[in-house]
């Protein structure tokens, strides 16, 4: 609504994200009296439910996401910036997705795709919290591919819990 003649006919002139893209400042132009004014909007991110492995349902729960992957990335040298993006695009990419239901495991394995390219070791730890892997070899073939994706850089000896 506009601020000078309360007319609802306004356009959007401009449109950017302020503020860790939780705010998207408009400039608007009323058509009524052609006077320019900002608003700040909060975005709603609408994220689905989470479904655990037992079945139960639980809400998504970005602060548990951020609890587990400072846990991965403890001692590591991952700088705090770096864990908010990936939060950031964590939370982006559920609210985008549209979906009433998501499972666990779905939101733990697009979590791990990325902290892969950040921190080998933080991934490993990561994965072996929430994949929880059904069986030692699958664990050893997850370090493996590792390995040989990353020769230059090998895990720390506290990478295997
Ligand atoms: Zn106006």
């Amino acid at each position: 609504m506009c601020p000078f003649c309360k007319s609802e006919d306004t356009r959007v002139i401009d449109s950017r994200f302020v503020r860790d893209q939780q705010t998207i400042r408009r400039r608007r132009c009323c058509n009524a009296c052609q006077q320019r004014f900002t608003t700040y909007e909060r975005v709603e991110r609408v994220l689905p439910v989470v479904i655990k492995r037992d079945g139960n349902r639980e809400s998504f729960d970005i602060a548990k996401i951020r609890a587990g992957v400072q846990h991965a990335c403890h001692k590591r040298t991952v700088p705090a910036a770096v864990i908010d993006d990936l939060l950031q695009r964590i939370e982006r990419h559920f609210a985008d997705a549209s979906e009433r239901e998501v499972e666990s495991a779905v939101i733990g394995d697009h979590v791990l795709r990325q902290l892969r390219d950040i921190d080998p070791v933080a991934y490993v730890r990561f994965a072996s919290v929430y994949r929880d892997f059904s069986d030692v070899g699958q664990f050893v073939t997850e370090l493996r591919t590792l390995h040989a994706d990353d020769g230059a850089d090998e895990p720390d000896g506290d990478a295997v819990p």
